[in-house]
Order: structure tokens, then sequence, then C-alpha cells
């Protein structure tokens, strides 16, 4: 048994809105207590000093794509629909070693940002493989931090998935697309049951879930599949909901209703099941989700980078749904700062109106990216608030930095002052992965080299998935927001469809 004791330092209570001075004391990787100053701690319990520090659980990110960090930054203006049509060029051609170091690229800054553990939505083409989920889960499990992993799939392509588009492309361009083509659903479901049965993590820290990617680029039977699977191995279940006005208008012209009502009508929702994004909900879904216990993964700055629109944040929490907030990938949020979502968590909700009592305060945008986000990854009973017998996963703030001068209240600042220049460092189940606002087990330098190695080959393979998406672009980029013309309800925009 080895202990632990932080000494000294302002400890977080988001709740109660406090930060007052205690002593933690870590027992392996559990928070055994919190004492006054000075409390008495087991005989040889390593002491540090907390003091000018301000002691935070570590921040959740509920929806991140870990294959997305080696893309960040290499478009401006697309919108969801262009993203997917560049999803060849940014991530095509990649092999298990990118795959490994595309999360820890993305691990080390969100540890850096003080961020302990995320749901990560990974991409492997043409369909996963035992390989690539050990890859993706030994990145976080040897950098020491808590991550949920879910291969992310489908059986059928972009271009067959949006109602018309595929007829809309020029044959050549048709034919070209028609490579695209998934792997069928039942291959792709043996392929994740494989690397499941093996699963080479420690489950405490690195745990497997499923993600169908959006519900239609998947038939039903996969989904299905999908879920059983969640079922079989007592994982969870995420997927892009109502995400962009394209995909919502889509849903009514294949199934008639909305997406969330059709996962419903499948029988596929439950506590165990993750809404990414969910602008585009109606009062009817947000319902639904709230009472078979389910999350939404709030991504503000990725639905105003894709123009897809502002989340409704406030109705999702009077339906009872479970909120958390995350980043989203690299190539549409562009950074890993959890510090940043969760102020624009903050701002997303405060921009749709001058109805002040409906905004979402930051003690909620606070519990969304702690406790929230933990529910969402299924580890609600364990993370997300400084507790005894929850785990030690911590971020200690340096109270000296400007962003904390003066110290006024310690929520807000945290919601609306804080960008993660301020911290120093970052404890996950007891251990230390950032000390002096250092990464602890990597090589910077030595990741930088590889990643600028990896930049030089991939922008080479992939020059003709460049090309195919430079085709691409003025055809999906009109005719995806023709689509999204089309009148479509929301609640807070008016009235239901005659
Ligand atoms: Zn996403």
């Amino acid at each position: 048994m080895s202990y632990t004791v932080l000494r000294g330092g302002r400890v977080l209570d988001i709740l109660a809105g406090t930060a007052d001075p205690a002593d933690i004391l870590i027992e392996d990787d559990t928070i055994r207590e919190i004492g006054a100053p000075g409390c008495v701690a087991p005989e040889g319990a390593v002491a540090v000093d907390a003091s000018r520090r301000l002691v935070h659980p570590g921040l959740v990110n509920a929806h991140t794509h870990s294959h997305g960090n080696l893309a960040k930054g290499m478009g401006d203006r697309w919108t969801l629909e262009l993203l997917l049509s560049a999803a060849p060029w940014l991530g095509g051609n990649r092999g298990i070693d990118d795959l490994r170091l595309s999360a820890q690229i993305g691990a080390v800054e969100m540890m850096l940002k003080g961020c302990t553990a995320c749901y990560d939505l990974f991409f492997e083409w043409p369909l996963p493989s035992r390989d690539g989920m050990a890859a993706v889960a030994s990145a976080y499990a040897e950098l020491g931090m808590r991550a949920v992993i879910a291969p992310m799939v489908a059986d059928r392509s972009f271009y067959e998935a949006i109602p018309g588009l595929a007829d809309a492309l020029p044959p050549a361009l048709r034919e070209k697309v028609a490579g695209l083509r998934l792997a069928p659903g039942a291959t792709t479901l043996a392929a994740i049951r494989d690397g499941f049965g093996a699963w080479p993590a420690d489950r405490a820290l690195v745990r497997p879930a499923v993600a169908p990617t959006i519900p239609h680029h998947c038939s039903d039977d996969f989904i299905l599949g999908c879920a059983a699977l969640a079922r079989d191995f007592d994982v969870g279940l995420h997927s892009h909901v109502a995400e962009s006005k394209v995909q919502a208008v889509a849903s009514l012209k294949i199934y008639g209703k909305t997406q969330t009502a059709h996962l419903d009508a499948l029988g596929v929702l439950g506590p165990h099941f993750v809404v990414a994004h969910g602008v585009w909900l109606d009062e009817d879904d947000m319902a639904r989700l709230g009472d078979h216990g389910a999350s939404v993964a709030h991504n503000p700055g990725s639905n105003m980078r894709l123009g897809c629109g502002l989340a409704d944040t406030r109705a999702m929490l009077e339906r009872r749904v479970n909120l958390g907030i995350g980043t989203d990938g690299a190539s549409c949020a562009d950074n890993q700062n959890m510090y940043e979502a969760m102020r624009l968590a903050s701002f997303v909700s405060k921009v749709q109106g001058p109805e002040w009592r409906r905004w979402l305060s930051t003690r909620e945008a606070a519990l969304a990216a702690t406790e929230g986000s933990a529910r969402a990854l299924g580890l609600g009973d364990r993370i997300g608030r400084i507790a005894p017998g929850w785990k030690a996963d911590l971020v200690m703030l340096d109270l000296d930095h400007p962003n904390w001068l003066p110290l006024n209240d310690p929520v807000n600042q945290l919601v609306h002052t804080e960008d993660g220049t301020a911290v120093d460092a970052v404890m996950i189940g007891g251990h230390w992965v950032v000390r002096d606002r250092r990464p602890v087990g990597i090589d910077l330098a030595r990741l930088g080299t590889e990643a600028e190695a990896a930049r030089d080959r991939l922008a080479a393979i992939n020059a003709d998935n460049r090309r195919l998406y430079d085709a691409l672009e003025p055809v999906v980029g009109s005719y995806c927001p023709g689509l999204a013309r089309m009148p479509y309800h929301v609640h807070r925009y008016g009235a239901r469809p005659k």
C-alpha cells in the first residue's frame, strides 16, 4: 500500500462553490480522506506541498477522436459533411503506429490541460482490428491516462447514407467514392468482438465501448449488432446524433422520424447510451433520452466550428438528460482543451437569448465537465469529484498565475477564466502524469520528431485523397446545404411541421 498526502491545497467543491484549505490523503489509486490542514497521515506517506494550489477534480472529455490529432489545423471552412468528405485525405492510409502516435499526442495535450479521462471514438480503416485497438489502448495506458476507447464503425459510406447525394455526383466521382464502401457489418462486428475478447489493458484504466458512428450510416441490423456487443461485454454505446441539420433532415427522409425516435424504436437507448452533439434534438427526443437515463456529450466548439448550430443544454437538463462536455476531434475543434470546452458551453447557452434564468451556470458547466462526463463514460461512481472512495484523478492549478489573481470565485474562474495555462500538476489514479507543467513519462521532443515524420509520410501517401476531396468539395458543398434549407422543426425555432 502506498500513501500520498497533498498538504494545504484549496480543494474545490463545485456544488458548494467553495475552495477551502484541506489535506487530501490518497491510498494507492483512491482518495481515502479529506481532512483539516495538518491532519495525521500514515507513516511513510509521501507529503506534497499544495499550498497556493487550487485542487479540482480532473476534467473528463466526453467526446473526442484520437485519429484527429495528426490532422489538426488541416482545414478551415468546412461543414460536418465536408469534413466527412475529407476523411480519406485527413485520416487515410494510417498504420497501427499512426493510431498509437495520434492517440499519444491527444492524451498529452489533454493531460497538460487538466483532463484526466476521455471517451475516444477512434477510426481504423477499413475496419477495426485487434492490433489497432491494442495500439490505442496502450497509448493511453502507457501515459497513465484513463480512457474509454470505442472503435467508430458503420456499414454504409457517407455517400450511401445521405439521400440523393450519390446521384448528385458526376459519374467519374460516383465511381471513385464507390471505392470507399465499408466492410460488411457482420465482418466489422466480428472484428470488434475479436478485439474485445483479447483486451490488452487494465479495464480500470482503459476500457472499450462501441460507436456506431451515425445512425443512418448504419443498417438497423448493424446497430442491433453493436448493441448486442455492448451488452455482451458490458460496455457503452456512443453515436453522433442530431449533430447537423443535414442529419436531421436525412433522418426524416429515411426513417420518417428523428434519429433518436428511431434508436428508441430499435430498443438501444439506455443509461449506457451517449448521444454526441444533440444540436437538433427536439423536445420528444430529449424526453426519450432523459427517460432512458442516457447522456449527451455536448461539444460547443465543434458545433460552432462546423456550423452545426447551438445545442440547448437547458432543455436537456430540464428533461433529465445527463449532460457531459467534450472537445470533439482535433480536425473540428481543433484543440483538446476542456477548459475552453467548458467556457464555450457556458457562452453558447448564454448567447441564445436574454432569458438569463435559463442560461447554464458556471456550476452546471463545471459539473457537466466532471461528474456529467464521468457518467457518460460509465464511470460516474468513481471519477469526477474529490471525495473519499473516489479515484485520485486531480488537477492542481497555480494560484499565483494571473488567471487567479485575485481568487474571487473558484467556480466562475474555473469555467470563465482558466484556459489551461495555470495547470501545474495532474494526478490520475494516484500517479502523477504532469508535474511542474511537464508531462511525466514521455519525451515531447521525440513525440515531435515522430509526428513530423508521420505528417510528411501521410501527406505524400494521401495526395490522391486530397485531390479527391478537392473534386468533391463543390458538389457536396452545394448539395448538403441545399438539403439543409428544408424547413425543420426544433422546439426553440418554432412549431412542429404541419
Ligand atoms: Zn465526433
